[in-house]
């Protein structure tokens, strides 16, 4: 499959910008890449819209192929797509009891990621209560219990004979009794979606205040996974879901359709079967699966270190010969702020040991910042130009003071004069031969 998109975008290489053409022809691709990731169809329609729209009149980046450009901006918007940033389940404080009922269809993992949970909220120093709100299957609240013994957690039941609520209010009076500050409720799945299973979920929802709802569902039921999680958020609206049994070879579109689809953030990955095997999502790690192109993404980053390392390479030689204005200036800190900000840089620079407490943030160069973009072009090619009426209007444009302007550009100036100095020493002008 991934060389099935390859040899499309190779043929959009040699080419320096993206029309409208190359986008489309290589979006096509993209979209047969993700239905066959089991995205859904009309996820796929929006998204391929999105990049699109984002991807024509687009420069190509330096050293990247348009084919890998437009990859990067599929990346980029798959990560978009599923939240970019990993989601904890929200609790309340230890003082309270946080109640999450768990939902989804018979065989997601609901048990099993239950007991998984509890064994993360242990490791967080919570008290968690499983409750056995399966009342249809014997051997469900047996393989709670076996799995709640497993982790060192209490499992609360009450047979079969209690409505699912009522166990699960009582679960509640035993945890406040016993000092457990998490209840969650393992319920009672369907084969498929339907009235029987959703009233049981809305009566506990109706009586009991649930914290957090959330969807347990299987990843390798591929399209169908949609279905479930919209009719899930639209009968007893979620919070969250959690997709289980990635550990399989499903490529996980389900995850991208089901974050489209309810709005609902990704919480966890089941890995496996073992009570450990439950990972933080993490978006990124997500959309290159879908993608199936983790080398082609490799290609990318690497490409864009190369990029950085020739714009040094350049700045070095205007370095070198004091050409630099203040256009390079503002190159630099986007650069600085690009690899992590002046502290990542600091803490990446072998023995500089920074000290705990160290208090830098980028906020200094804010106010440079400001200064240079008041400037016209042309004065920032050429600082010469600024004469005092210039300043004037400068500080105007970025609402500081006058002497904040002076001190940049004399700064600036005094920097220029020591790189002269520097170049001319390196370069042996002027001195005897040997001295460096
Ligand atoms: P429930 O009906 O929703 O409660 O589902 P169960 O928790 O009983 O799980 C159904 C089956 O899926 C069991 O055999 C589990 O061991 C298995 N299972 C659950 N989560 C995962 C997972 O992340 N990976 C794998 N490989 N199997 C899983
Ligand atoms: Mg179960």
């Amino acid at each position: 499959l991934s060389e099935k998109l390859q040899n499309v975008f190779k043929n959009l290489r040699s080419k320096g910008r993206l029309t409208e053409e190359d986008v489309k022809a290589a979006l096509k691709e993209v979209k047969m890449a993700l239905l066959e990731a089991d995205v859904n169809f009309k996820v796929v329609k929006n998204f391929v819209k999105t990049v699109q729209e984002r991807a024509v009149g687009q420069d190509v980046m330096n050293s990247l192929t348009p084919g890998q450009m437009v990859i990067k901006l599929v990346n980029e918007e798959l990560v978009n797509l599923m939240g970019s940033e990993t989601t904890e389940i929200a609790l309340k404080p230890s003082n309270e009891i946080t109640v999450i009922m768990m939902c989804g269809l018979q065989g997601a993992g609901k048990t099993t990621t239950t007991a998984k949970i509890a064994g993360k909220l242990k490791q967080k120093g919570r008290r968690p209560l499983l409750a056995a709100c399966d009342i249809y299957r014997p051997a469900a609240i047996e393989q709670l219990k076996v799995n709640g013994e497993k982790q060192g957690v209490e499992v609360f039941s009450m047979g079969t004979s209690h409505k699912p609520v009522d166990i699960a209010k009582a679960a509640i009076e035993h945890a406040a009794a016993h000092n457990e500050n998490v209840v969650i409720l393992d319920t009672a799945g369907r084969l498929h979606v339907d009235e029987d299973m959703m009233g049981e979920l809305q009566e506990i929802k109706e009586n009991i205040d649930i914290d957090q709802t959330i969807l347990v569902v299987d990843s390798m039921t591929g399209q169908d996974a949609v279905n479930v999680a919209k009719t899930f958020h639209e009968k007893i609206e979620i919070d969250g879901v959690i997709l289980t049994k990635l550990d399989g070879d499903t490529r996980g579109g389900a995850a991208l359709s089901i974050r489209a689809v309810t709005g609902c953030p990704i919480l966890y990955v089941g890995m496996g079967e073992k009570l450990s095997d439950l990972e933080q999502f993490y978006p990124d790690r997500m959309a290159s699966r879908i993608l199936g192109m983790g080398d082609v993404l490799t290609l990318i980053e690497k490409a864009e270190a190369e990029i950085d390392q020739d714009k040094a390479r350049e700045m070095e030689k205007k370095f070198r010969k004091a050409e630099f204005d203040f256009n390079d200036f503002l190159e630099q800190i986007g650069q600085m702020k690009k690899m992590g900000g002046i502290k990542s840089i600091l803490g990446m620079m072998p023995g500089m040991g920074l000290p705990a407490d160290l208090d830098i943030d980028d906020d200094v160069f804010k106010g440079t910042e400001a200064i240079i973009y008041s400037m016209t072009p042309e004065e920032r090619g050429n600082p010469a130009l600024i004469n005092p009426s210039r300043k004037k209007r400068i500080a105007k444009g970025a609402g500081v003071d006058i002497a904040e302007v002076n001190k940049l550009i004399k700064q600036f100036e005094q920097s220029r004069k020591m790189m002269k100095q520097m170049s001319g020493m390196m370069s042996g002008k002027g001195k005897k031969k040997g001295r460096f």
